[in-house]
């Protein structure tokens, strides 16, 4: 379980799994758990109860998966934002890009933990976007606290929808900007403008890919931040109410921007050097993961599932690609200032050394420069406890297995 002695490494993508317990459908359908946890091999073990059925039929016994943190139902999203998402937004004060992502089916957990909300026990959740929020404005006001004459600190946010490959601004400001009609219609499409372009970075010409159109906000404290990512999540519900569930097949990205101008008096006689430090942390509800049943599927049905499921494969290709071997060499949290002076936190400078398939989806270039290199990530495998879920989490375990 959340066992609290093993520091998280800095640098690479950490993984960890959560598993939802039965609801009550699936226990009074007579359905059982399928999920254990070994702590002895830090193991996720997926083994069905009636071996006669599920497990013979594929020839195979019990599966172990390892994973750096197991999480059960008598876990919350706190405990998964202390051990693994706390040490991220404290490491983007020091010019660090990080990512965090809920992976796994539609029903596993992903924005319970993401969100929050109210459990399958009735408990209420606060999840990790919440936190964040709050912690990132914490640190904000420490670091207002010691500002010197020159330096400044600014906290921006957007939050997106990806959806058939088209990015949808989840801000109510732009659909209020396109009026009654579009507000009430949900979140603004990509008509609006909301695309992403290349940004140049450094001398040698390099290009980081940025999103551009989309509504973003300047927040100063917790509450506004809070508050504009719920509104921002309430539009996302909008749309999927109307839209046949479209949450659970739309990647929501919500996404943070810290810019620091730091005065740098430690050069030797007098020059003064200013630095700027653009910080970026996205927090990322993906889509279901779900294999959709090719035959049958057609039309907007079978459009929607293969730019689904594209971008899910990119993103695994680029998590594979990434954890593949950091020699590339993430630094380490004591290069705090030089990190803050020289790397200004971009993670794709490093990886961009080795080829890592961002191209391949508008997920992975929207998460470029915050996945690989010297940035963090963790991959928040959601999985259903549930027999009758086997299948799929055995597919999730496998995904998310592949990026230990
Ligand atoms: P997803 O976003 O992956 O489709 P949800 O977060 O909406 O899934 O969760 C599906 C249902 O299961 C919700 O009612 C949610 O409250 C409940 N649930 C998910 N994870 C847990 C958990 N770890 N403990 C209790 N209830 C959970
Ligand atoms: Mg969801």
């Amino acid at each position: 379980m959340a066992e609290d002695s093993k520091a998280i490494d800095f640098g690479g993508i950490q993984v960890c799994v959560r598993a939802r317990p039965l609801n009550d459908r699936e226990r009074e359908g007579g359905f059982r758990n399928c999920i254990s946890f070994d702590e002895a091999t830090q193991q996720v073990v997926l083994s069905a109860v009636d071996r006669n059925t599920l497990l013979q039929l594929r020839g195979q016994t019990a599966k172990g998966y390892a994973f750096d943190r197991r999480y059960g139902p008598e876990h919350t999203s706190d405990n998964i934002y202390d051990d693994c998402v706390s040490h991220l937004v404290d490491n983007l004060f020091k010019g660090y890009n990080a990512t965090v992502l809920a992976y796994g089916q539609t029903g596993s957990g992903k924005t319970l933990t993401m969100s929050g909300g109210k459990g399958i026990f009735g408990n209420s959740e606060t999840g990790i976007i919440r936190r964040a929020a709050q912690h990132i404005l914490a640190h904000v006001e420490a670091v207002q606290a010691k500002l010197k004459p020159g330096e400044s600190i600014s906290v921006r946010a957007y939050a997106l929808e990806l959806y058939n490959e088209e990015l949808h601004d989840l801000s109510g400001k732009a659909q209020r900007q396109q009026g009654p009609a579009a507000a009430a219609a949900g979140p603004q499409d990509s008509e609006g403008g909301v695309r992403i372009a290349e940004r140049p970075v450094g001398k040698d010409g390099r290009c980081i890919p940025e999103v551009v159109g989309v509504t973003m906000v300047e927040v100063a404290d917790a509450n506004s931040l809070v508050n504009f990512f719920a509104e921002c999540f309430d539009n996302r519900a909008v749309a999927a109410t109307k839209m046949n569930d479209r949450s659970s097949r739309s990647h929501a990205i919500y996404t943070v921007l810290i810019n620091r101008t730091l005065v740098d008096v430690s050069e030797v006689g007098d020059k003064v050097r200013t630095v700027r430090v653009e910080s970026r942390f996205n927090l990322v509800d993906l889509a279901g993961s779900e294999r959709v049943k090719r035959s049958g599927v057609t039309g907007a049905a079978f459009k929607e599932a293969v730019h689904i499921n594209g971008g899910l494969l990119a993103l695994g290709n680029v998590i594979v690609a990434l954890s593949g071997g950091h020699e590339d060499g993430p630094e380490g949290p004591e290069g705090d200032k030089a990190a803050l002076l020289t790397t200004g936190g971009s993670g794709a400078r490093s990886a961009a050394k080795k080829h890592i398939p961002y191209r391949d989806s508008k997920l992975t270039r929207l998460l470029q420069d915050s996945l690989g290199g010297s940035a963090l990530t963790v991959l928040i495998s959601c999985i259903s406890s549930c027999e009758a879920d086997f299948e799929e989490t055995n597919s999730t375990l496998k995904y998310a297995n592949r990026a230990c």
